[in-house]
């Protein structure tokens, strides 16, 4: 069973020091790698570096950095990926990122693929390289059928596996698995696990993402008001059911998106071990 946790990079002293003790919390269970997402359009980009030294220097688990090719150059991502290189590192989750509203020279790199190519070129196989996937569509996307295309692009372009969107509904993780593998794709296409701890931020991050939060569970969650102690238990109780569903038809590997918060990822990667 491999284990991975996403992080945002913090940019207080504090919100770093509350990072380290999670980390050295989820490090207990032996991760198979921390990630640390990277933001579009230069916002913690220097962030996600210091972070991912951090981890990389100090955690005993090899460090990811997210690396997004929206409105970059070629010669600022190279720069970065050769510190990333030199300080060890080994694996980058390669995306386009979100293109900034109000952008009309996006720069080197159109999508994803493309980013993936020119790692490829630059560096061989240095890297393990992972790409985005999304069982449910990525957002902007003109149908599933394109969507798997422009995934199947990605792996072909040299990514060597991916890990998804986080989803609720174990179906579309599946039939999208199996539309990939039919494509001649068969590389591990890791889910990506979302805790349940908050309504308000679950309901905004789903409408970012386009992630379908199932009727069930939003009404569900809806009459939990204040009580975030019974929202936490039906949380865990939801996803951890989702896990188990997905580990029982095969699934050897999980991604949570940790939200720097040890114990909703812990608590679910435990029932898994
Ligand atoms: P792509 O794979 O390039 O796809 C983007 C869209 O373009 C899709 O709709 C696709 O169908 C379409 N497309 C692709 N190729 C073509 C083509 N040739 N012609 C026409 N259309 C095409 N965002 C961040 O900013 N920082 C992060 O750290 C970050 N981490 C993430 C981690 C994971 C696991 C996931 C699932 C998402 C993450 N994101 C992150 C969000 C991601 O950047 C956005 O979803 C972004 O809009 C798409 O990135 P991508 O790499 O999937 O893009």
């Amino acid at each position: 069973m491999q284990l991975s946790f996403e992080f945002f990079p913090p940019r207080t002293d504090q919100g770093k020091q509350n990072l380290r003790e999670v980390r050295q919390q989820l490090s207990i269970i032996k991760p198979h790698y921390f990630s640390t997402t990277f933001g579009a359009g230069g916002t913690t980009q220097d962030a996600t570096l210091e972070t991912v030294l951090d981890i990389q220097a100090n955690d005993g688990i090899p460090a990811a950095p997210h690396l997004s090719c929206i409105d970059s150059e070629k010669s600022k991502i190279l720069t970065l990926l050769n510190q990333y290189k030199n300080a060890g590192i080994n694996r980058i989750v390669a995306l386009r990122g979100d293109i900034p509203s109000g952008v009309r020279d996006i720069g080197d790199f159109h999508y994803a693929n493309e980013l993936v190519e020119f790692i490829r070129e630059e560096f061989n196989d240095h890297f393990h390289i992972e790409v985005a996937a999304y069982p449910e569509m990525h957002p902007q996307a003109k149908n599933m059928q394109t969507d798997i295309t422009h995934f199947v692009n990605k792996i072909n372009a040299g990514a060597n596996s991916a890990i998804t969107q986080y989803f609720y509904n174990t179906d579309a993780y599946f039939r999208f698995v199996d539309e990939v593998q039919k494509q001649g794709i068969d590389v591990p296409i890791t889910p990506g696990i979302m805790p349940i701890t908050n309504y308000d931020q679950l309901l905004r991050f789903s409408n970012m993402c386009g992630a379908e939060i199932p009727r069930w569970i939003e009404k569900r969650l809806a009459t939990y008001g204040d009580d975030m102690q019974s929202l936490r238990e039906f949380g865990f109780d939801v996803v951890a059911n989702l896990c188990d569903q997905l580990k029982t038809q095969g699934v050897e590997s999980f991604h949570f998106y940790s939200m720097n918060k040890s114990q909703p990822s812990l608590k679910l990667a435990q029932s898994l071990i």
